[in-house]
């Protein structure tokens, strides 16, 4: 329903094709100081699991950057979702960083990000494949949106998505 009130919040201030063209300097350089990754068709493809092939260079440098403000903020893993935290704890032990735990999906869960990184979390950005979870949620609370579009649309909602990126753009 956000969008239809509000349309620019679905509007990624990034576009990058895979994990690798993220210029993660720069965003240091330009006063990011932490940052929220999603997992699913993000870090990992939701049909089989498996992590991409950058994913594990990208979580790395990001935690070489960021240290623990460097979090997988995922709809599935840490969630009502994920067993025992199942997920959240391969997440953890494959990539080495945080897996924040919410119960509340984006765009809503802030509170989860509040816990973890303060009431003034300072300037965080989001990186996802969704524009209808990830950045509206990134927008709607400030932080750097940057949309993971991949060359094929992958998952229920990607295709649609696509189509109304077009239109606003
Ligand atoms: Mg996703």
């Amino acid at each position: 329903m956000v969008l239809l009130f509000r349309p620019h919040l679905a509007i990624p201030q990034t576009t990058v094709g895979r994990l690798a063209d993220i210029d993660v300097a720069g965003l240091a350089a330009s006063g990011v100081t932490g940052i929220l990754v999603d997992y699913d068709d993000t870090l990992a493809s939701s049909k089989n699991g498996e992590l991409f092939a950058d994913s594990g260079d990208f979580a790395a440098l990001c935690v070489r950057t960021w240290g623990d403000r460097a979090c997988v903020f995922s709809d599935t893993a840490g969630t009502h979702r994920d067993t025992d935290n199942r997920l959240a704890h391969s997440i953890e032990q494959r990539l080495g960083m945080t897996t924040l735990r919410h119960r509340r999906d984006k765009p809503a869960g802030i509170e989860a990000v509040y816990e973890r990184f303060g009431r003034q979390p300072g300037q965080l950005a989001i990186v996802g494949d969704r524009l209808l979870t990830d950045v509206v949620f990134g927008n709607r609370y400030g932080f750097r949106t940057i949309w993971l579009r991949h060359a094929e649309p992958v998952g229920a909602f990607s295709g649609l998505e696509r189509l109304l990126f077009a239109r606003k753009t």
